[in-house]
């Protein structure tokens, strides 16, 4: 099993201290572990100001390689970031991407109009079709200018808080059709999709992207998929990681993809 989504106390909502999940990912049979933590640039914060929310850098990078070492007989850990995309911060993006020693980058939209979905601006006064459109269309546009991540993180997030915003929440047919089109654009740029396991905790019943949208992935030639928690405290490590890869053996994919340096490799499953 590898969990390719992390946060630790170096992201801002997450409480998990590194060696706490480090020694829960041991007790539950992991092989592999990515932290992934939070890094946004630019956006709204509770306090009303516009700021980097991001790790502090080099502490981030040599903490891991420091426990990566400390622990490389019991498991491989690797150095991840989750990345806020954003169109309009993308030279920054690629500033710091490119200045670490990453492995595995997941790029991610947590907000649309510099605001995290969580605070709830982009629901507000629309219905969620529009909500829907106007998420999915941003998604697109990322993906087309945006190149600095390997995997494209929970595409559907939009899912999780529209739960408690509207009646339903399931992708309509105009949805659809947007989503092919990220599909399409990711196969082609040669990235990949992240499946996260964390919509079972959030009252989804399914991962992130929903079933539907894999299914699409694997019949337009996706093949790069990874796997992971969305952990933000120690019981969520691992947690929906092997019946997801029964879900995708279900949809016909016989791989999923671990990274090194930013190299897919392909593991059967
Ligand atoms: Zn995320
Ligand atoms: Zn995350």
């Amino acid at each position: 099993m590898y969990d390719y989504h992390m946060h630790t106390s170096f992201s801002r909502d997450a409480s998990m201290e590194l060696e706490e999940a480090i020694q829960r990912a041991i007790e539950v049979g992991l092989k592999e572990i990515v932290f992934t933590d939070h890094a946004e640039l630019n956006v709204w914060s509770p306090e009303d100001l516009i700021i980097d929310d991001i790790f502090d850098e080099e502490t981030y990078i040599s903490t891991l390689q420091a426990v990566r070492e400390k622990y490389k007989d019991q498991i491989q850990i690797k150095i991840g970031i989750e990345m806020g995309l954003q169109v309009e911060e993308k030279e920054r993006i690629h500033q710091l991407i490119q200045r670490h020693p990453f492995d595995f980058v997941i790029g991610s939209s947590h907000t649309i109009d510099r605001v995290d979905l969580y605070y709830g601006k982009l629901f507000a006064d629309r219905r969620k079709e529009e909500t829907y459109e106007r998420y999915f269309t941003e998604i697109l546009r990322i993906v087309k200018e945006v190149d600095d991540f390997d995997v494209y993180g929970h595409l559907d997030l939009v899912r999780r808080y529209a739960l408690s915003k509207y009646k339903e929440i399931e992708l309509n047919s105009k949805d659809y059709e947007i989503i092919e089109e990220i599909l399409k654009v990711l196969i082609g740029k040669g990235k990949g999709i992240e499946v996260n396991t964390s919509g079972y905790r959030y009252g989804l019943n399914t991962v992130n992207p929903s079933p539907e949208v894999l299914k699409m992935y694997k019949q337009l030639g996706g093949e790069v998929i990874t796997v992971g928690s969305d952990a933000h405290k120690k019981q969520d490590v691992g947690c929906y990681i092997l019946e997801t890869y029964q879900l995708l053996k279900e949809i016909g994919f016989k791989y999923i993809t671990t990274f090194d340096q930013r190299k897919p490799h392909f593991v059967r499953i």
